[in-house]
C-alpha cells in the first residue's frame, strides 16, 4: 500500500472494494479528502430516544423500539399493498408504512424483534401514530454499534445501493485512517484571532458530534466545525484573487498622467455636468492609470448611469500620451452605436477612430493591421464595466482580484419609468395608448425573446407580429430588426430609429444593451415572463434617457411560474439596479447569479455565499493582511499557505507563474 495522501483513492480504505468504490463515485466521492468533505446532511439525537407515546405528530421525530409485526396491506383499490410496520417500545406502538418498496427486500431485511431506531414525520391516521417511509435503521447490539447509536449520528445523502449504516462506516474509518495526514493549513495567529478550531476536529466533529448540546448550532449551520472548513473556502479564495491581483498590480506597464487639453475640451462640449458618481470614478482611475502597474478596475452602474462617458473621458489620458485604446463591447448594433458616439465626441479633438467587427471582410478587415495594439509598454490598463450591480460581498468573491468603482446616481432630471405587467385583455388599451405618444413624437421598442431552442418560431413570433402592428399602427412605420439580418440592415434600421422615422421597432433581443435613443419612451416586451430580471432591466434601461415621461409595459401570461411572477413584480415596484440585482439573488440563488466568471474559481464545497456573508468578510481581511505583508507568498513560513492554495485553485488560475 502508498503512504496515504489526501489525493489517495478511497479505495485504500478498510472495508472499501471496487464495488463500494463505484457506488461512492456516484457521488462524486473519489479521493480521502473528498470522503471528509463529504458532510451530513443532517443529524439525528440518538442518545434519549423520546418513548413511542410521546412523539407529536405534526413533528419530524426520532425514537427507537422493536419490530413486533410485518404486513402487507391491501389497499381499498386493491390493486396494490402498503408494506407495515408495527414498532414498538414499553410505552406504546407506531405503525412505520411505505407505498413504494422492493417486497423482497424488505422480508429479508425486516424480521421480528429487531430493534430499530427510526425518524420521520408523526402523522395521525384514524387516532393511530404513523410514519410513512421513515428513515430506519437496524440496531443489531446497542453496545457494539456505537457509530450507529446512543450518540448524535450523521444521516448522509444516500444512492441506490450504498445506505447509511455503510456510509456511516466508511466515513468513520476514513477519519481514522487520514486525520493523521490532514495538515492545517492556516497560519495559528489567524486561528486564534478568529477562535477558529483545529482542521483535525472540525473533520472529526462535523462527522461525528461528540457532544449532546451540538445539535442546534449542527442545525443552524453555526457549529464551531462547520464554521471552521467554511471560513478555510474562503479564505483559499479571497488569498487566491488577492494573489492574483498582486502579481498583476507588480507587473510593469506604462503610466499616464490626467489628460490636459483633451479633457477639458471634451467636457466643454457636453451639454451637462459629470454626475458627483461619474466624477469618483473617473478619479479612482486617473490614479490607476498614474501608476506603472496594469489597472484592473470594474466600473459598475445602474444602466444610463453614464458609465461610457466615464471610459471615454479616461481613455484620452492615454490618447493624448500618444498611446492607443481599444474598446471592446458585447453586440454588433452597439459596437456601431458606440462607434457613432466616440466619433461625435472625438472628431473634434482630432482622435481617428477605426471599427473592427468580428464578420468583417478581407478588405475591410485591413484596418486591423493598423489596429494591433502594440503591446511594447507592458500589460494593458483594464477597466471592465458592468450594468449588473453585485452586492458588496458578492463581487468579493467573483471579482476580489479587481478594484471596484460604484456609481450610484444618475444624472439629473432622469424620471423612474412607469413599470406595468399587462394581460392579454390589456393589449387593444396599450395600443391606444401607444397611438397617442407616437401622435406626441415619441417612439417605442416592441421586444420579443429569442430563446435558442425555438429560434425559428420565435422569428416567426417576432416577424408576425411587426406585420400585425403594421396593420394597428397604420399611420406610422413598425419596422423589424432581429439577428439574422445582415449589419448593414440592422444599421440602416436602427439609423432610421435614431432620426424618428420609425416609431415602433419590433425586434429580438438584440437591443438589449447600451442601445441609447432618448426620444424612444416606450418599452413594450412580450412574453415577459421569459426573461430574466437583469436583462427585464437591461431592456427598461432603454428609455426613460430623455426629459420625457417613459414606460415600461410587461406582457405576461398567466401560466407564468411563481417565480416569473417574482420577477415581474419586483420590475413594477423597483427601479434601482442595484435593488433589482438583490432580488435577483435571491430568486436564482449566487450560482446562477454570478454566472460565468465563478465557473473559473474554485467551488464550494461547505460555504453557502448566502447565509455565511459575515465569515466571508473575515477571510477577506485575514487574506488581506497576508498579501500585505507577503505580496507574492514567497517567504518560507507561508509555503503551506502557498502549497494549499495551488490544491485549492488546481489549474483554474495560473497563480504561481510570477511568484
Ligand atoms: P450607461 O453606459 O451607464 O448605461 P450611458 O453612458 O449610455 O450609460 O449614458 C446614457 C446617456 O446619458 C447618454 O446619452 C449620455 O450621453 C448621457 N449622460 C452621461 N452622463 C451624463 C450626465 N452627467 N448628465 C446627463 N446625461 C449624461
Ligand atoms: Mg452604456
Amino acid at each position: 500500500m502508498p503512504s496515504l495522501s489526501l489525493d489517495t483513492s478511497i479505495q485504500y480504505i478498510k472495508g472499501v472494494g471496487p464495488n463500494l468504490a463505484s457506488l461512492f463515485r456516484k457521488k462524486d466521492i473519489y479521493s480521502l479528502e473528498d470522503a471528509l468533505y463529504f458532510l451530513p446532511r443532517t443529524y439525528e439525537d440518538r442518545q434519549n430516544f423520546k418513548p413511542i407515546k410521546d412523539l407529536t405528530p405534526g413533528q419530524r421525530e426520532t425514537s427507537f423500539g422493536v419490530i413486533k409485526r410485518l404486513a402487507f396491506v391491501p389497499l381499498r383499490s386493491g390493486r396494490s399493498k402498503i408494506f407495515e410496520l408495527v414498532i414498538a417500545d414499553k410505552s406504546g406502538w407506531i405503525v412505520a408504512k411505505w407505498f413504494h418498496y422492493n417486497a423482497k427486500y424488505m422480508m429479508t431485511k425486516f424480521k421480528p424483534d429487531m430493534s430499530v431506531v427510526f425518524s420521520g414525520e408523526v402523522k395521525l391516521f384514524k387516532y393511530q401514530k404513523e410514519m410513512t417511509h421513515p428513515d430506519i435503521e437496524i440496531i443489531e447490539d446497542t453496545q457494539k454499534e456505537s457509530l450507529h447509536f446512543g450518540r448524535i449520528v450523521p444521516v448522509y445523502s444516500e444512492t441506490e445501493g450504498l445506505f447509511q449504516k455503510t456510509i456511516r462506516r466508511i466515513v468513520k474509518n476514513v477519519l481514522d485512517q487520514s486525520l493523521a495526514i490532514v495538515q492545517d493549513p492556516l497560519p495559528e495567529d489567524i486561528r486564534k484571532r478568529q477562535t477558529l478550531w483545529d482542521l483535525k476536529k472540525s473533520f472529526s466533529e462535523i462527522h461525528f458530534p461528540s457532544h449532546a448540546d451540538a445539535l442546534p448550532s449542527l442545525f443552524s449551520g453555526q457549529h464551531p466545525a462547520r464554521r471552521r472548513l467554511v471560513f478555510d473556502e474562503f479564505f483559499f479564495l479571497e488569498l487566491g484573487l488577492l494573489l492574483k491581483r498582486s502579481h498583476v498590480t507588480k507587473e510593469k506597464t506604462q503610466s499616464f498622467l490626467p489628460s490636459q487639453t483633451l479633457k477639458s475640451s471634451l467636457l466643454a462640449s457636453l451639454p451637462f455636468e459629470l454626475t458627483q458618481s461619474q466624477k469618483t470614478a473617473l478619479l479612482e482611475i486617473a490614479h490607476d492609470l498614474e501608476k506603472p502597474h496594469p489597472m484592473n478596475r470594474l466600473l459598475q452602474g445602474d444602466v444610463g448611469s453614464g458609465k461610457t462617458l466615464v471610459a471615454l473621458l479616461s481613455a484620452l489620458s492615454v490618447i493624448e500620451q500618444g498611446h492607443q485604446v481599444a474598446f471592446m463591447v458585447p453586440t454588433e448594433i452597439l459596437d456601431e452605436q458606440h462607434a457613432k458616439t466616440f466619433q461625435t465626441h472625438l472628431s473634434p479633438l482630432g482622435i481617428s477612430l477605426g471599427l473592427l467587427k468580428s464578420d468583417m471582410k478581407k478588405n475591410e478587415k485591413e484596418i486591423e493591421q493598423r489596429l494591433l495594439l502594440k503591446k511594447k509598454g507592458g500589460s494593458p490598463h483594464m477597466l471592465v464595466m458592468t450594468a449588473t450591480p453585485i452586492p458588496r460581498t458578492l463581487a468579493l468573491t467573483v471579482y476580489g482580484d479587481l478594484d471596484v468603482s460604484v456609481m450610484t446616481e444618475l444624472p439629473a432630471g432622469r424620471k423612474p419609468v412607469k413599470t406595468k405587467v399587462l394581460r392579454e385583455s390589456q393589449r387593444l388599451k396599450l395600443y391606444e395608448f401607444m397611438t397617442k405618444e407616437f401622435l406626441k413624437g415619441r417612439q417605442a421598442y416592441v421586444v420579443y425573446p429569442l430563446i435558442e431552442e425555438s429560434e425559428k418560431v420565435d422569428l416567426k413570433d417576432a416577424t408576425q407580429m411587426a406585420e400585425h402592428l403594421k396593420k394597428i399602427f397604420k399611420d406610422f412605420r413598425v419596422e423589424l430588426l432581429h439577428g439574422r439580418m445582415t449589419s448593414e440592415e440592422k444599421n440602416k434600421i436602427m439609423l432610421e430609429f435614431k432620426k424618428g422615422h420609425i416609431q415602433v421597432l419590433v425586434s429580438t433581443t438584440v437591443i438589449e444593451v447600451g442601445i441609447d435613443i432618448p426620444n424612444s419612451t416606450i418599452m413594450m416586451v412580450e412574453h415577459a415572463e421569459r426573461f430574466g430580471l437583469s436583462q427585464l432591466h437591461q431592456l427598461r434601461g432603454r428609455v426613460g434617457r430623455g426629459s420625457e415621461n417613459s414606460f415600461c409595459f410587461l406582457m405576461a401570461h398567466y401560466t407564468s411560474s411563481s417565480e416569473a411572477q417574482e420577477r415581474l413584480k419586483a420590475m413594477e415596484e423597483f427601479q434601482s439596479g442595484f435593488k433589482i440585482a438583490e432580488v435577483d439573488l435571491k430568486i436564482r440563488g449566487p450560482g446562477e447569479f454570478l454566472g460565468t466568471r465563478q465557473s473559473g474559481l474554485p467551488g464550494f464545497r461547505v460555504a453557502n455565499l448566502m447565509t455565511d456573508q459575515p465569515w466571508l468578510m473575515q477571510a477577506r481581511k485575514e487574506a488581506e493582511l497576508i498579501i500585505e505583508r507577503d505580496p507574492y507568498l514567497s517567504s518560507p513560513e507561508n509555503l503551506p499557505l502557498k502549497e494549499a492554495l495551488k490544491s485549492r485553485w488546481q489549474n483554474k488560475i495560473n497563480l504561481m507563474s510570477a511568484g
